[in-house]
């Protein structure tokens, strides 16, 4: 993959499921800020892919009890009867879908959900649509599991959604999934109904292809935008599809590794069968927080949804005010993926030309001290994203520099 760089250390030779992939760029980016941030430089990462809330203090609760009362062993291998019970309950509270309890599973973070997924689906040469921009992670798990990724752009013109001409024009007989993330990292585009509707229509029409949905950042959502997840639009779906969600981002608990999905049984049964060999199931503890997340008092969400708005609204305004800069206003997640095609070209105040986009954001990392991930990261150049799940006194402050430092480029 373009962005990623290779392992090379003298005298390892990895395997070849691993040798194309390497470390992530967003990684690299995040530790070379924080070498500069502890050489005492005033760098602001705008990388996290997390909510910078803390998990609520309920939930906490419900992890110290699960302690005390000695929820401290193995657990089923995916899922306690009690944490299945209240996904079941949250799709069908939320999302209006049914699912049966041997049609959930869950898994270390919803990364795993995807590992476990294509582990146990994909064969050598199979192939899995994916627009982009995308979250890193699909395409580097489809290699690693020896599947092919097809990605498909979708630029910001086309709202960063993949359109039903696009899909249809992409499946071939080898096409197993196709993978739609909404609201998506890294463009916070999401699909509507009516967005979603045309793609379900080919999906009906190819049997074969199977429709893996990422549901993570549904919670955070803006202007009214209603969300909807596929198998609620099209239950003829229901019985190729996964849909995936977790605890992660709603809750603010990236750190306790809690990721579920609904799907049909013998899909659920053969994820186990990877997960057994892997984890033999999630944390009990953070199973235990889990059930309380999901059954507890919910009106936290709308609290941080608006505090989030709120600074999407900052971050999107100032980086239009910037001349070589283009951004679309997301639906939702809390990242912005805004062009820079107007900066490819010029050159920096050392004399260095910006020939990709992610020259622009080294430059901005070594003159305005902001560290942000290049759109070459997701599969769709030229951009860069924002993750705004910052404070508003450091994002007003990023925003001023990253305006300086384009007003020098020449
Ligand atoms: N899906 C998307 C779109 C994400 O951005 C992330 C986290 N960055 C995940 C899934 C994985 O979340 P987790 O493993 O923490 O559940």
């Amino acid at each position: 993959m373009n962005s990623q760089t290779k392992i090379e250390e003298a005298g390892f030779t990895p395997a070849s499921r691993i040798a194309a992939i390497g470390v992530s760029k967003i990684l690299q980016i995040g530790a070379r800020a924080a070498a500069m941030k502890k050489d005492g430089l005033p760098v602001i990462i705008l990388g996290a892919g997390e909510p910078d809330f803390d998990t609520p203090d309920t939930i906490k609760a419900a992890a110290k009890a699960a302690i005390d009362r000695g929820d401290t062993k193995y657990t089923a291998l995916d899922g306690t009867p009690e944490l299945k019970k209240a996904i079941a309950e949250k799709f069908r509270r939320e999302n209006n879908v049914d699912y049966a309890l041997d049609e959930i599973t869950v898994a270390t973070g919803a990364k795993q959900i995807l590992f476990n997924a294509f582990m146990a689906t994909v064969n050598p040469g199979d192939e899995v649509i994916i627009p982009t921009p995308y979250w890193t992670s699909y395409s580097d798990i489809v290699e690693i599991c020896g599947g092919v990724p097809v990605l498909i752009p979708c630029d910001a013109e086309a709202g960063f959604r993949l359109k039903a001409e696009q899909l249809e024009k992409a499946i071939t007989p080898k096409t197993r999934w196709v993978l739609l993330n909404s609201p998506s990292n890294p463009s916070g585009a999401a699909y509507s109904e009516t967005d979603y509707r045309p793609l379900l229509d080919v999906l009906l029409n190819h049997p074969h292809v199977w429709l893996m949905v990422d549901d993570m950042y549904e919670h955070i959502v803006y202007d009214g935008f209603r969300f909807v997840t596929p198998v609620a639009i099209e239950p003829r779906l229901k019985s190729r599809t996964l849909t995936i969600n977790g605890v992660s981002k709603a809750y603010a608990m990236t750190g306790w590794r809690i990721g579920y999905a609904g799907g049909p049984k013998a899909l659920i049964k053969a994820m186990a069968v990877i997960q057994s060999q892997a984890t033999s199931c999630p944390s009990s503890v953070s199973q235990a927080a889990s059930v309380e997340a999901l059954n507890g008092p919910q009106d936290f969400l709308k609290e941080r949804q608006a505090s989030f708005k709120h600074r999407r609204d900052l971050v999107v305004s100032a980086l239009n005010a910037i001349p070589g800069l283009a951004c679309r206003t997301p639906e939702g997640a809390f990242y912005t993926f805004s062009g820079c095609a107007g900066v490819i070209g010029k050159v920096t105040p050392k004399g260095k030309r910006i020939e990709a986009d992610s020259d622009f954001t080294d430059y901005l990392l070594e003159d305005a001290h902001v560290a942000v991930v290049p759109g070459s990261a997701f599969g769709l150049s030229p951009y860069f994203r924002i993750s705004y799940a910052t404070s508003e006194a450091e994002l007003t402050e990023a925003l001023k520099r990253i305006a300086d430092a384009c007003a020098k480029l020449v």
